[in-house]
């Protein structure tokens, strides 16, 4: 539930700022991916496959299929930028002794998304994302470090595309004022990028957000589009995650919250709790009253102690226990607690579904702000 709020989330967010909902297939043709490069420069972290005799690799990123559906037609100039996000499921073979929990597994789902703009476009569109990922870092509440990285050994593309890209993270960069730390060959095998590290509250660093500017794929793979003056040109290709890996992001955000999440992220919202059996259905007109309201919502109504309810709903750190008993059944009501012990006292169940939804907009359009303060 916790992973399909945030990709729901996810979804909203890339829509409002001009993407592209897009969907590759898992695996690809050899031949693809050794035009791309990843055969030479990327193939002990890939599997393969045979089918009908001919030999596939199932996808490391997703490049590749957002650059087949560019090249599905003809563009124009008119038509850019063009931005393909697609929540992707890679597959990576990373040796078994460094597989971490949810931090570092063989397959993982990226937020991905892969931007194709004329080199005029280029440095607005590296504006946008940066602050893309300064807006949902304060929604999270983290703060962030950034680093540049430039061109590897082990690389493809010409000296000068290199440069002009470096140039172009650089600039965005320094019109933003932000300090970077720069750390030399550290880039992807097909340009340079920036990456966004995380500081979560133990003070620890994760890799969240790249950005990764690309002229190499474009020219391996042909893209065109027809300019203003009606001759082909080259577009430059960005590459892009915000969160990066979804199992990592969540396996920080656990830990980062201790479990007590913001309401419009947790998993159970509200907990009905009963203080006897005399309430169970009244119960359950409040349950669906709440789950029509989309408030996720789960009910408590065993014959146990509500102190003991209270207790179990409060190490899961539920943000709102619904407390029922015969006033609430008659008055037709909710006594809600929240999980830092406070009482809301008595309220209607439309006044408590306002609420909630009001806490979680403000939630969202406040970040950490308000996230860090119980008031509710
Ligand atoms: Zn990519």
């Amino acid at each position: 539930m916790l992973r399909r709020v945030l990709e729901d989330f996810e979804i909203k967010e890339h829509l409002k700022r001009g993407y592209q909902l897009v969907k590759g297939p898992q695996i690809l043709k050899l031949e693809l991916w050794e035009k791309s490069g990843h055969l030479d420069n990327y193939r002990e972290n890939m599997y393969f496959t045979e089918v009908d005799k001919k030999k596939y690799g199932l996808k490391p990123m997703n490049c590749l299929a957002h650059m087949l559906i560019y090249k599905s037609r003809l563009r124009s100039y008119k038509d850019l930028p063009l931005r393909y996000f697609e929540l992707g499921t890679v597959n990576r073979h990373e040796k078994s002794g460094v597989l971490h929990g949810l931090f570092r597994v063989r397959e993982f789902t990226q937020d991905d998304a892969h931007i194709l703009c004329t080199p005029d476009q280029l440095h607005q569109e590296i504006l946008n994302i940066i602050e893309f990922v300064k807006d949902v870092m304060d929604i999270f509440g983290f703060d962030f470090g950034i680093e540049l990285s430039t061109r590897p050994a082990k690389s493809i593309g010409d000296d000068i595309d290199w440069e002009r890209a470096i140039n172009a993270l650089r600039s965005a960069l320094d019109s933003y004022g932000f300090s970077y730390d720069t750390n030399e060959g550290e880039g992807a095998f097909y340009g340079p990028k920036i990456d966004f590290k995380l500081k979560d509250c133990l003070k620890r660093s994760w890799q969240c957000a790249t950005i990764q500017c690309d002229f190499v794929l474009p020219e391996r793979f042909d893209l065109t589009y027809i300019g203003d003056d009606g001759e082909k040109h080259r577009p430059v290709m960005l590459h892009r995650v915000i969160l990066g890996s979804l199992e990592r992001f969540l396996g920080v955000l656990i830990e980062h919250y201790a479990g007590a999440f913001p309401v419009w992220l947790s998993p159970v919202q509200a907990k009905i709790l009963t203080i006897s059996e005399m309430q169970n259905d009244y119960a359950k007109t409040v349950y669906n009253k709440l789950i029509e309201n989309e408030i996720r919502t789960e009910i408590d109504m065993r014959n146990e102690s509500l102190g003991l309810k209270i207790r179990e709903a409060q190490i899961q750190k539920i943000p709102y226990m619904l407390i029922i008993g015969n006033r609430e059944m008659e008055d037709r009501g909710v006594s809600p607690r929240l999980r830092t012990g406070e009482n809301m006292g008595f309220l209607k169940i439309e006044n408590l579904v306002e609420k909630i939804k009001n806490r979680c907009k403000k939630e969202i359009n406040e970040g950490s702000l308000i996230n860090n303060r119980e008031d509710r």
